[in-house]
């Protein structure tokens, strides 16, 4: 675990999540808020949860062409006293849950509690907040993940800077108006992908 970087959230085994066989494995990062759930600001409960259309599509997709499934996500609401990291971890442990009904279980949430203005500790500059890579730099150390070989698809362009500077293969802005077509255009690049690695 890189310094600041907290214990990121588990749910399902390695082996479940799809790290199997001898690594390096390659990942497609997902940003959550705006990506996983319709971004309706600090969201934290599953009442609040509305599911972005086709994200599920993508994730099982992912899956299929050998990706395993990392959130990255800023959750400056813990800075900010909205909700506490106890609370996020359940929340989390949730999300998780209805990735692995919808056949696509994650191999781990990691989040950066810190927002530069806010006061106190959770304060710091951090390495974690993207446009920072740490936390993807963490993921790849965590599970020996290859980040050359590895994707992201964001809705800002601070989660496409990180992606960028983590070195990842390739990032794909969101286009929030119409995300389904988005995230299907991603799940034919990584089926593209995937057949071009076999050759
Ligand atoms: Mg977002
Ligand atoms: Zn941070």
């Amino acid at each position: 675990m890189s310094a600041g970087i907290r214990e990121p959230v588990v749910t399902s085994t390695p082996e479940v999540a799809g790290l199997i066989g001898p690594g390096p494995h390659k990942a497609l990062f997902l940003d959550r808020d705006g990506v996983i759930n319709v971004d309706h600001g600090y969201v934290h409960k599953p009442e609040q949860t509305e599911w972005v259309p086709g994200i599920f599509d993508l994730a099982r997709a992912a899956r299929a062409a050998g990706y395993v499934l990392v959130v990255v996500t800023n959750q400056a609401g813990i800075a900010r006293g909205y909700y506490d990291e106890a609370q996020f971890r359940i929340y989390t442990r949730w999300v998780h849950s209805r990735f692995e009904a919808e056949g696509a279980p994650l191999l781990a949430t990691y989040f950066c509690p810190h927002h530069p203005q806010a006061g106190g500790n959770s304060g710091q500059i951090c390495q974690c907040r993207k446009p920072a890579p740490g936390m993807l730099l963490a993921a790849a150390s965590d599970f020996g993940l290859a980040l050359d070989r590895s994707v992201l698809v964001g809705d800002m362009p601070t989660d496409i800077a990180a992606g960028k500077r983590a070195g990842l293969a390739w990032t794909c802005l969101l286009d929030s108006a119409k995300p389904a077509r988005s995230f299907a255009a991603a799940a034919l690049r990584l089926a593209g992908q995937g057949a071009v690695a076999k050759q």
